[in-house]
């Protein structure tokens, strides 16, 4: 491995302290941080604003890292799953989704997961380890590399819903997200357009109130016994009441709402008892409620419920006056709460399947 400095690994704070260093002036630190993350550069000597001599003495002792894609799956509708080897081979997924106008980029936050819910399969993986800031960002760079070779069109939208859950790794998180949000020198994204996707830490959603972003949670049932069976980790630390207290006293921006994701796992919590307990806890909260019918994977242990229980479950909510929303089965089972990614050793990979054709199943990260 090169010893050289990385300038992915440093803040916009840590590239001025370079720039100082060098004893060069100031604004050659915004200059620096646009070239990395405006124009996706990699290679130090093609920054044409400084001079060869200066290009030549940051070459000497720094790089720019980037992720290379080890494979890249396309499926029919259009969703692309990247596979990125980090520097110590341990490797994560992101997802392109296309959908009409917009084109949404989905990371992974951790190698594996800290939580183990029942029905994901980062989560059978455990935690491997949290992801740098620059390897989630590094994902996005990565990705739009790839589209503009390819002369696709640029993301339009991110959900930090992949591998991992992301306020377990909450400094990186943040510190990604500054770099993916800010306008002079970052990638530019509006925080209305990234949306970060929990399993429920509590005590944690005020952090993401500060970052602007939406925010979804992982909720999947509607009472402690069958939250502690379907999200064991999550709900002993996060009890329900407690989670949707924070969800209640989240400060949402006006004409901004919170999403709840609920797996829908058939004769587990899909009944209409459940729908009215859904209804009567979110009741009140300025949310919408994306209803993931369960993508069966092998070994999974759940089954997906029939579009006739997914309906009549959409149907009490509806008439509870709460907005429910069927994700569309396109990329589902990588979209799937917040990261149904990662392979098992001996596991099949996973399939992906054609999208439904039924009216009114509406796309999966509608904000
Ligand atoms: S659903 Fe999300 S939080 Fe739960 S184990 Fe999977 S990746 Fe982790």
């Amino acid at each position: 491995m090169s010893s050289a400095l990385d300038l992915m690994t440093l803040d916009s704070a840590g590239i001025v302290e370079l720039i100082e260093k060098l004893s060069w002036p100031h604004y050659r630190a915004e200059q620096l941080l646009h070239w990395i993350y405006q124009r996706r550069l990699t290679d130090i000597t093609a920054m044409t604003d400084l001079s060869k001599a200066d290009r030549a003495r940051l070459a000497e002792c720094a790089c720019i890292s980037s992720l290379m894609p080890d494979s890249i799956r396309n499926t029919e509708d259009g969703t692309q799953k990247f596979v990125f080897a980090l520097e110590d081979r341990k490797s994560i997924e992101t997802v392109v989704i296309p959908d009409a106008e917009r084109l949404t980029v989905c990371l992974s936050t951790q190698v594996g997961c800290t939580l183990d819910c029942a029905f994901c399969l980062t989560g059978r993986m455990g935690l491997l380890r949290n992801l740098k800031a620059h390897e989630i960002v590094g994902q996005v760079l990565a990705v739009q590399r790839e589209l503009s070779r390819l002369r696709h069109r640029r993301l339009t939208n991110v959900v930090l819903m992949g591998m991992g859950e992301p306020l377990a790794n909450i400094e990186a998180v943040e510190e990604a997200i500054r770099r993916l949000t800010d306008t002079t020198w970052g990638i530019g994204f509006s925080p209305r357009r990234i949306t970060l996707s929990t399993a429920g830490l509590a005590t944690r959603l005020a952090r993401v109130a500060n970052l602007g972003v939406n925010l979804a949670v992982s909720l999947n049932a509607t009472t402690d016994a069958q939250r502690s069976r379907l999200m064991p980790a999550v709900n002993r630390a996060y009890p329900l009441d407690m989670l949707m207290k924070a969800c209640r006293t989240f400060p949402l921006k006006p004409r901004r709402r919170l999403t709840f994701e609920y797996v829908l796992l058939e004769g587990e919590n899909d009944t209409e008892r459940d729908a009215v307990r859904l209804a009567m806890l979110t009741k009140g909260i300025r949310c919408k409620i994306n209803l993931i019918p369960f993508n069966e994977f092998p070994g999974s242990g759940f089954r997906r419920p029939s579009d006739h229980v997914v309906l009549r479950f959409q149907a009490v909510l509806d008439r509870h006056d709460i907005a429910a929303y069927i994700r569309k089965s396109k990329g589902r089972e990588i979209l799937g709460a917040c990261g149904q990614l990662g392979t098992l050793p001996g596991s099949l990979p996973l399939q992906l399947e054609r999208p439904a054709t039924r009216a009114g199943f509406l796309n999966p990260v509608s904000s």
